[in-house]
């Protein structure tokens, strides 16, 4: 299983959970995903917060290479969904946050120290370990 926050047309963000992602890919491409709030079948991945495994129990089964398989999973969907920002993640975190620019989904860099200060902040963010992308 995989759980997906998800965001309808109304910007109301919902968790859900699929099978795997392509039956995430087939039942909201059938519109049989409504979001709870206002019932609206217009749904995306939101990506601000990824969560990939609920915490405590369910997980018992989770092996790393499971594990290792979801987070590039993971990563390849930040991929697809996020403006890349580098090391100009927090202040542009920062900026999404107080509304001085147009909200998107973003990825990037922090440090220890910076998202310490974003989680101050209360800016809402996800991190997620990076797994290395292969080369080949
Ligand atoms: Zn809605």
């Amino acid at each position: 299983m995989i759980s997906y926050n998800l965001r309808c047309a109304k910007d109301h963000v919902f968790e859900a959970w699929f099978q795997n992602s392509a039956a995430y890919e087939e039942q909201v491409g059938k519109k049989t995903v409504a979001c709870p709030t206002c019932g609206s079948k217009k749904v995306e991945k939101s990506i601000m917060a990824p969560s990939v495994a609920r915490s405590g129990g369910r997980s018992d089964d989770l092996t790393p290479e499971k594990m290792a398989g979801m987070l590039v999973k993971l990563r390849e969907t930040v991929e697809e969904n996020c403006d890349y920002v580098g090391g100009e993640f927090p202040e542009e975190a920062r900026k999404i946050h107080y509304g001085e620019t147009e909200h998107r989904d973003i990825y990037g860099e922090a440090s220890e120290q910076e998202a310490e200060e974003l989680a101050e902040e209360g800016i809402e963010f996800g991190r997620i370990p990076w797994v290395p992308r292969t080369n080949s």
